[in-house]
Formats: C-alpha cells, structure tokens, sequence
C-alpha cells in the first residue's frame, strides 16, 4: 500500500469564538490527487497553513510526510520538501519567466535543473517574456514552476485553473496529470466542485 503523506487527525483550530476548523480527520496517500472542497469561510485556508507550518493548531494532530506539524524541526522539514502555489500567483513583472523562476530557485538554494523544468512546463520558448506580458495560463505555469524548484514531495495548489480558459485549463491539468505519474502527491484547494471533478477525470 502507498504511503500515508499527511495524516490529520481531529483538527480544530480557534480565532477566539470563532471555529475555523471543527475536528476534522482525513489521509493523504503518496501519489493521490486530494481535492479539498468546501465553500467559502469553511476553513480550508486555515487547514492548509497549517499543514504548511505556518499557523499553529488549537487541538488534535497534523503530519506531512510523518513529520509532527507542531514540532520545530519537524517544520523546517516539512517546509523544505513542499511546493506551494497560490490562487493567483503573482511573480515579478519587470522580471522574465526564466528570472522569476531563478529567483524563486536561488531562494530555496537547491533543487531542479531550472532549463528542465521551465522545458517540461513549456515555458523555455517563452523565458525571456516579461512576466508582466503573460497570458493567465502562462502565469499560472510559471506559478507551478515556482513551487517545483525544490523538487517537493507534496505540491499544494490553490484553485489552480480559476479563471483560465478552457485550453489554459487543459495545458495546466496536463502537467499536474504528468507530476502525479512522476509519483507527486498533489492536495488542491478548491470550492468549486466542477474543478475537483474535472481534474480527478482529467487525472
Ligand atoms: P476561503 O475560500 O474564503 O479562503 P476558507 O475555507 O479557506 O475560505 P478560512 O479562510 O480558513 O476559510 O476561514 C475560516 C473561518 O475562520 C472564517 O470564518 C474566517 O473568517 C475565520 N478566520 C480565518 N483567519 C482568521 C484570523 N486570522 N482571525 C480570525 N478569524 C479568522
């Protein structure tokens, strides 16, 4: 059987009176596509910084890749060996495709060959555009790019394809269809049902 990555067990988190987060328990399995749903305001955000280590919980656990979330060291870990892209990722725009992904590369300080990884998501054509002068859905690739430069075992997502069109859509979906054969776990955020749905047939 594959692997457990992240295993939350009775999660809560509280801002005062408010319940973000209401005893909630579910696995992630090494390679899964796991689509997160929920409406707006039903604590996703609130889950997924924490299994990013960058909330802490009020009560119950949270492991990513058998590391403790609550633990210090365990949290530089988990940081190093996950990838994060935001809903609308947002890279420099005086900067080029093949700049912003260098910056993101040297921040980490360690990781994939940049020219491999901007070829495998179709960006080498396109390095020396202003990032300012993408298209969404190159936007969106170089926002992926940007969370692969430490080769991460686990890549978060954030509504990765709102707003792109249909093709966008299509070419963003076929590069998560290719990380998930490489054996990426892959945990999407999302609160529309019809993304989940499509990206889990698509996949
Ligand atoms: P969205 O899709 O809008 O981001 P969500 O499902 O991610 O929603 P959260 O952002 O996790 O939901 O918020 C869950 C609840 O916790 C909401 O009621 C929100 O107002 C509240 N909340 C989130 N962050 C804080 C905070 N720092 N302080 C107080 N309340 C907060």
């Amino acid at each position: 059987m594959r692997e457990t990555v992240i295993e939350v067990e009775e999660l809560v988190k509280t801002y005062g009176n408010i319940r973000a987060v209401d005893g909630i328990s579910f696995k992630v399995r090494q390679g899964d596509v796991f689509s997160f749903l929920g409406p707006n305001g039903a604590g996703k955000t609130t889950t997924v910084e924490i299994l990013q280590c960058l909330r802490p919980l009020t009560s119950g656990k949270a492991y990513v890749m058998g590391l403790d979330v609550t633990k210090k060291e365990d949290a530089k870990k988990i940081k190093a060996a996950i990838g994060v892209m935001p809903q609308e990722f947002r890279g420099v725009e005086r900067l080029t495709v093949l700049e912003n992904v260098r910056l993101f590369a040297e921040i980490y300080g360690r990781g994939v060959d940049v020219k491999t990884l901007l070829e495998k998501l179709g960006l080498w054509e396109i390095r020396n555009k202003l990032f300012d002068k993408l298209s969404g859905g190159q936007k969106q690739r170089v926002g992926l790019a940007s969370a692969l430069v430490n080769d991460p075992e686990v890549l978060f997502l954030d509504e990765p394809t709102t707003g792109l069109d249909p093709t966008a859509r299509r070419e963003v979906w076929h590069i998560l269809e290719d990380l998930k054969k490489e054996g990426k776990t892959i945990f999407l955020t999302t609160h529309y049902m019809e993304e989940a749905e499509a990206l889990a047939d698509y996949i």
